[in-house]
């Protein structure tokens, strides 16, 4: 990111959300962003993964400049790259575990899903609750659905809001053995936003937001 600013603007009045933000992350490694509730952590994620766009400056993934594309060409450079587990999981309430698990596979249009998606869900405990619907599953089922989803395009990186925020102790370590591992195995950058600092402690960097800048 060079120069990052988002400002949201209703009527007369504007919110200068994200001010000036300018980092880099180093491919394959590990970084958390911390901060207050309220400072910016998931807007200034959702820009990093092209899922927004800022309002100056510019945003380079993988190469490939966000700033001037397209909402396909966008969508193109999400399928390719980016995995994202949102802070409120997402998930399409029409379809089955296994069938959002399969949607990222789908988009893509590779073979042989079902087994695929199945394998992942298999991973993140969820094998026996793949025909379940969202309504059917706990906040900490919805996560590794979640999960299980972002992983399945074999992201080159990772972004994740909060991923364990909903989880028992149990299940959180799980979830965070789980992301590390991809890490490690599979080279997958992660980018994590965090109120735990137990869990941001295990990332190489850490970044901490205040009021739209980075403090530290
Ligand atoms: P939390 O830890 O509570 O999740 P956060 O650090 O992730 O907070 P953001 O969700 O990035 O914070 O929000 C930053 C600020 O931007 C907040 O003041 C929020 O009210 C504001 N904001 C977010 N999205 C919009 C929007 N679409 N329009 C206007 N303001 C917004």
């Amino acid at each position: 990111l060079k120069q990052v600013s988002k400002i949201y603007k209703s009527g007369e009045r504007t919110l200068t959300v994200l001010d000036n933000i300018h980092f880099s992350i180093a491919a394959q490694s590990t970084l958390s962003i911390v901060g207050p509730s309220g400072s910016g952590k998931t807007t200034l994620l959702g820009l990093c993964a092209g899922l927004d766009r800022s309002t100056s400056g510019t945003v380079e993934l993988h190469g490939t400049k966000l700033n001037g594309l397209n909402e396909d060409q966008l969508a193109a450079v999400r399928n390719r790259y980016v995995g994202f587990i949102f802070q409120n999981f997402q998930l399409l309430p029409t379809l089955t575990a296994l069938e959002n698990v399969m949607v990222p596979l789908e988009l893509r249009g590779e073979k042989n899903i079902r087994p695929r998606a199945l394998d992942l869900l298999d991973k993140v405990g969820l094998a026996e609750r793949s025909h379940h619907y969202p309504t059917q599953l706990s906040g900490g089922e919805q996560q590794r659905v979640s999960l299980a989803r972002a992983f399945s395009n074999q992201p080159r990186i990772l972004f994740a809001d909060e991923p364990t925020g909903n989880l028992d102790a149990e299940t959180s370590e799980k979830v965070v053995k789980l992301l590390f591992d991809l890490n490690r195995e599979a080279g997958t950058t992660l980018v994590l936003v965090t109120h735990d600092l137990d869990l941001a402690a295990k990332t190489q960097r850490i970044i901490q937001i205040k009021g739209g800048k980075i403090v530290e």
